[in-house]
């Protein structure tokens, strides 16, 4: 292969068109791009919560805010509430943003458990800004205040506005299924995709997003696929649109039931809403029943099942191609992440690009820096479903029962031992998630840092009351969130 200078990205899913927007926006110049999707096939239509990471994706492309917002019919997300999950009528909520004001040995979490022991402490979720803001439905950022927010957003809508971007720079679009893909039998590299049209589209870099297919990356690559349906059991989902309700709130919901949970997230023109269950302790009846009981507003769409396996493609880059989004494999949505693993494996193709030809080396570094991401993430999905208290059906008595990765029980064991948390430069999610799903899911750490036990009780007292008002201020000074939509990005 000399150079490489033809891309070929197969399906134009979120996935897809992510991609096509982001290499042909800040690598075009030198590349043919082209994207072949098929409208009789469709797209998955579900992944329609994002985390905050989304503005580095939209700041490399100049995303303006308020256009994709209006153009994605988005609403702002500040977190996930979490009801069900330690037990049945307790909740949490997972928010975006940072916890207190932390000291250069401990973080603000051991003042925490110090003051929660001595009666001084609300809850934790009271020394954070975005989750204030939730509660009180206040939205804004502060000048110079890092963004936590994240979206919910139409996928459709977003696929179409990325489109738009990718057409303008340059990437053509084929419709058409692609019926056969042809390996070369020297170097068992890609070589070209055949369109039912007959159309044969060669390249030098394929990009498979044709979703849990994995058309080129499994089908025609053989490249395997590790299974982590014993970690995270949940295999099928069903998903269903209902009409919006008038105020969206600023979270995902994530209800859990007897053998899964429900998602719902509020757009400006419905709610998304779906099951996800595991197969094992509830046929579709069952699911859908319980899913069609606890819905608001009128069905838009019939529901549709969309099973899954969790786990990950062996290698996220073989030979000439990278598999991106749901053909690379799928942790399951719990928290979102999906879309932010297509933007980071978008970013580290642009960093590891090919000069000449593909070099194992850079094939390697780009499976390594993914395996490692992924496992940091599944790690936590996975604790939510084995920290509970639940006892009360057989899914549940089985994930707490689970066995879990070594790497999760040493962070389960850390913190409920000395309160401290594991720290790794790459974690998606920082340590303010973790001690919210952590203390969420019930974990009540035996131990804080001695460094809080310099203070003494007044001045701890002091401590946390400074903390509480800085937090109740900052979210003062926002408006309303329904005020802000309107303003910002009226929904016609
Ligand atoms: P798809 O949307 O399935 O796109 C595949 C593309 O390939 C389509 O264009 C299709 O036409 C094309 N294609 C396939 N075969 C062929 C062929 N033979 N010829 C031509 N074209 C072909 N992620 C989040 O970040 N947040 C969430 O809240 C979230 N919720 C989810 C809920 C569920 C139940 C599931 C299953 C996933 C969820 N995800 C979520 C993941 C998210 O849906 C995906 O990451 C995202 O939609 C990207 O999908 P994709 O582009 O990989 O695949």
């Amino acid at each position: 292969m000399h150079g490489v200078k033809k891309i070929v990205i197969a399906g134009g899913g979120t996935a897809g068109w992510m991609c096509a927007a982001a290499l042909s926006k800040l690598l075009g110049k030198n590349l043919d791009i082209t994207l072949v999707e098929s409208d009789e096939i469709g797209t998955v239509g579900v992944g329609e919560a994002t985390i905050p990471t989304l503005h580095i994706f939209h700041e490399l492309l100049g995303i303006n805010e308020r256009e994709f917002m209006s153009a994605t019919n988005a609403t702002i997300k500040l977190g996930i509430s979490f009801e069900n999950w330690k037990d049945l009528k307790e909740d949490y909520l997972h928010s975006f943003g940072f916890l207190g004001t932390d000291c250069w040995a401990a973080q603000f979490h051991h003042f925490w458990l110090k003051a929660n022991q001595l009666g001084m402490a609300q809850p934790i979720g009271d020394y954070c800004v975005e989750h204030l803001a939730t509660r009180v439905g206040r939205f804004g950022v502060h000048p110079n205040q890092e963004r936590n927010h994240a979206y919910h957003l139409d996928a459709s809508l977003y696929a179409k506005f990325l489109k738009g971007i990718a057409d303008k720079f340059g990437v053509k679009r084929r419709e058409g299924k692609i019926v056969d893909v042809k390996v070369g039998a020297k170097d068992g590299n890609i070589q070209s995709l055949s369109l039912d049209s007959g159309e044969v589209i060669e390249g030098d870099l394929f990009i498979d997003c044709t979703g849990f297919r994995g058309l080129l990356i499994e089908d025609a690559l053989h490249t395997g696929y590790d299974d982590w349906s014993h970690w995270l059991p949940c295999d099928r989902a069903i998903a269903v649109q209902t009409t919006a309700k008038k105020s969206p709130a600023l979270y995902t919901r994530s209800i859990a039931h007897d053998a899964g949970w429900q998602w719902q997230i509020p757009l400006q023109s419905r709610m998304g809403n779906g099951m996800v269950f595991c197969s094992k302790y509830w046929t579709d009846e069952q699911a859908l029943a319980v899913l069609k009981e606890n819905l608001t507003g009128e069905c838009l769409n019939e529901p549709r099942v969309i099973p899954f396996r969790t786990g990950t493609r062996r290698l996220h880059w073989n030979k000439n191609c990278v598999a991106l989004g749901l053909a690379s494999g799928f942790i399951e949505p719990l928290e979102s992440t999906s879309i932010h693993l297509i933007q980071r494996s978008i970013v580290k193709l642009m960093l590891l690009f090919p000069k000449d030809e593909i070099k194992q080396a850079d094939r390697d570094e780009f499976n390594r820096q993914t395996r490692e991401e992924l496992e940091h993430i599944r790690d936590f999905i996975v604790l939510h479903y084995r920290v509970t208290d639940r006892t009360d059906t057989p899914f549940w008595r089985h994930c707490k029962q689970m066995a879990i990765p070594d790497t999760l029980q040493h962070r389960l064991s850390l913190f409920d031992e000395t309160g401290r948390l594991y720290k790794y430069d790459k974690d998606l999610f920082g340590e303010a998630s973790w001690v919210q799903v952590m203390l969420g899911q019930g974990v009540s750490p035996k131990s804080y840092h001695p460094i809080v036990d310099l203070m003494g009780r007044d001045e701890l007292n002091r401590f946390m009351s400074s903390n509480l008002t800085s937090v109740q201020q900052s979210v003062d000074a926002f408006p309303l969130y329904s005020d802000f939509l309107k303003k910002y990005c009226p929904y016609k």
